[in-house]
């Protein structure tokens, strides 16, 4: 076996499999968003292939500079009542404690914190520490980023330490694409795996939410890593977003969904991938999505094919239901408004549709549309969801905050009466 060093790639000039042309119109791409690998995760890339998954999935595009799409389009700036502590769900906390990850995937949700000077990491964690133990309605706490596993493991241990003495914090997730792009880190750090087992107790387990995209990613080193995770009493499941030309294929879909079960961490989400500033070439409509989705899973078992389609939309986590002949159905799986929990929306199809609004304003499809000013109407929308009282009580903790400390709801509160919308669509 090949030994990796796995010290981070970043310059675009390393990689000698690109023509010196192309590697000069790339590195002005990774201008904008950053490069960022290493020597065992390139080595995963058939470089004869111009439209190998793996390449696709790493490897700057000269497609990202068009400028469809949104910075934030799930507005979680608006869900932060404190820099680094995310609040949307009234069960659940995200710490986003790191702002550096393995490698850096092309389609990121939150490729901002690269390029931005803005940082949006924790840096107050006895703050974090004391909103979550104020809020007695979080039992659930999801360290993000970035990659929390990048962080010093001492570091990771202070945190699992102080949530762990929260007693109304029965499950902490670690969200990590470490196990895909570098999956020695787990395996060698015994340290690590010390902490892990400490932490990960008979009566409250942590979670590692595993990122892997694509069936060639798991390889034996993963299979390595994932190995000790189990052996250390942490439970995995995985997450990962679909996207154009790395898992677009129900064959790609069904051997990651029976690979990720077999190693133990069987998919518990597959994302509709993001309306992020420059991914347009990465998105999959919902409905094709969702055609491939449900041929993936009829050539699985029960545990295999457990996972949901869904959209995380600056309302809520919306599950794509199913197809009929001529309407889609939805269900918010997670919602901010109470009155949306579980609630179940029937919408015209749209075969071009990429994202929830789309649904709602079918012209606003395109790759300069989708992500422009809104339409005429959604302000008063908005003004009728802000000022009606039966709802105001409704919106969640950390949004409440927010408008508070910035005085007003921001451009991004203007997005969330897409559901006064909805429900003119759907009677
Ligand atoms: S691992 Fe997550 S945070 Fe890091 S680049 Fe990929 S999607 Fe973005």
């Amino acid at each position: 076996m090949m030994a990796h060093t796995l010290l981070p790639i970043t310059n675009l000039d390393r990689l000698e499999q690109i023509s010196g042309k192309e590697r000069v119109a790339l590195s002005e791409v990774s201008q904008h968003h950053a490069f960022l690998s290493n020597d065992y995760y390139l080595s995963l890339i058939s470089w004869h292939d111009p439209e190998d998954p793996i390449r696709r999935l790493i490897i700057p595009d000269l497609r990202e500079q068009s400028q469809w799409g949104q910075e934030d389009p799930s507005d979680e700036g608006f869900f932060t009542p404190m820099q680094g502590v995310q609040h949307k769900y009234d069960n659940t906390v995200l710490f986003l404690i790191s702002n550096q990850c393995a490698g850096i995937c092309r389609y990121c949700f939150r490729k901002r914190i690269f390029h931005t000077r803005h940082n949006e990491s924790l840096h107050d964690l006895d703050a974090a520490i004391a909103y979550v133990k104020n809020h007695r309605e979080v039992s659930n706490v999801l360290l993000t980023g970035g990659d929390p596993l990048m962080l010093p493991t001492r570091r990771l241990d202070d945190i699992l330490t102080r949530l762990r003495q929260i007693d109304h914090v029965s499950v902490i997730r670690i969200g990590s694409k470490v196990p895909a792009f570098m999956p020695q880190r787990i395996s060698n750090d015994l340290d690590l795996l010390a902490i892990f087992r400490h932490h990960s107790t008979a009566s409250k387990r942590l979670y590692i939410m595993t990122h892997f995209t694509h069936p060639r990613e798991l390889t034996s080193e993963a299979d390595t890593a994932l190995g000790c995770l189990n052996d250390s009493g942490v439970l995995l499941a995985n997450q990962s977003p679909l996207i154009r030309g790395v898992n677009d294929h129900a064959a790609t879909l069904t051997e990651l969904f029976k690979r990720l079960a077999a190693v133990g961490s069987p998919q518990y989400y597959l994302l509709q991938c993001r309306p992020v500033r420059g991914n347009h070439h990465l998105v999959v409509p919902i409905e094709e999505g969702m055609a491939i989705f449900e041929q993936a899973k009829s050539r699985c078992s029960g545990l295999e094919k457990r996972g949901r389609y869904v959209m995380s939309h600056t309302t809520g986590k919306i599950e794509i239901v199913g197809l009929l002949e001529k309407q889609v159905i939805l269900k918010y799986w997670q919602a901010v408004r109470r009155i949306d929990r579980g609630r179940v929306m029937i919408v015209p199809k749209n075969p071009l549709a990429l994202w929830l609004e789309d649904y709602l304003h079918p012209q606003a499809s395109g790759p300069e549309e989708i992500g422009a000013s809104q339409p005429d109407g959604v302000l008063e929308g908005m003004m009728s969801y802000h000022t009606d009282s039966r709802n105001t009580n409704l919106i969640c903790p950390g949004m409440k905050k927010k408008q508070r400390q910035s005085g007003n709801g921001g451009s991004t509160f203007q997005r969330l009466p897409v559901l006064v919308h909805l429900e003119l669509i759907v009677k």
